[in-house]
């Protein structure tokens, strides 16, 4: 079954570095797999009319007001944005979200029709106390169990950007912990320093339904031989 691969810029690029990734990226890309590429928010427009699927990186838990520096669900929208991704370690962490504003971010991007992606994961103190199951139930727990079209990116914070990835045992148990959340059939994805050498591991010896690749997706190539390889 087709899975989904999405591209995390975070802050990084240019609009001149962008223009040559899709075309390096279009020219290389072969894979059945659904591509979707999250970039920083002021490119969104730019290139809203290429062949490519967009995803903002973060919006507001409000609609419209006095929120200097916020994007809302409306405005990703308008700027050609078909995903978002909300919940991501990094806005957890820079920014103080917690479980009940990443909720209600999630409400905004539904309201507005986009498709929230949902990233949890735990610090690795949780994974050294052996509390990732708790840890992510609980991430999830505002979360309607009835919810349907669910995408989940399972992201443990101790591997992104780090080089390390979980035993392909613990990604599939968290995985399991998480589908058995919910009563519908869901998307989870992994996440994490996934590369060209390790997708193919990671990707044939779990379920998941897709990968959330931050730095190897700069690397227009790197980022179609993972999509391929996935
Ligand atoms: C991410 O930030 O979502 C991520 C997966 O990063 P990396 O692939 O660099 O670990």
């Amino acid at each position: 079954m087709s899975k989904l691969v999405i591209a995390n810029f975070k802050m990084n690029g240019s609009k001149d570095f962008i223009e040559s990734w899709i075309k390096d990226f279009l020219a290389e890309q072969e894979s059945a797999n659904s591509i979707i590429v999250a970039l920083p928010s002021p490119y969104l427009q730019t290139f809203s009319d290429r062949d490519l699927t967009l995803s903002g990186q973060n919006v507001s838990n409000e609609d419209s007001g006095a929120f200097t520096s916020q994007l809302s669900a409306g405005m990703l929208k308008d700027c050609g944005a078909k995903y978002c991704l909300i919940g991501h370690s990094e806005a957890r962490h820079f920014l103080m979200e917690t479980n009940e504003i990443i909720k209600q971010k999630f409400d905004q991007l539904k309201k507005e029709s986009l498709q929230p992606i949902l990233c949890i994961g735990e610090p690795l103190k949780i994974k050294e106390a052996s509390k990732t199951t708790d840890y992510l139930t609980k991430q999830l727990d505002l979360i309607d169990s009835d919810q349907e079209n669910l995408i989940i990116a399972y992201e443990p914070i101790w591997t992104i950007g780090t080089g390390l990835v979980p035993e392909i045992k613990e990604i599939q148990l968290a995985i399991d912990s998480i589908r058995c959340k919910f009563h519908k059939p869901i998307k989870v994805l992994y996440g994490g320093s996934v590369n060209s050498s390790n997708v193919i591991r990671i990707s044939d010896k779990t379920d998941i339904d897709g990968l959330l690749i931050g730095g190897a997706s700069l690397n227009p190539k790197e980022f179609a031989k993972i999509a391929q390889l996935c």
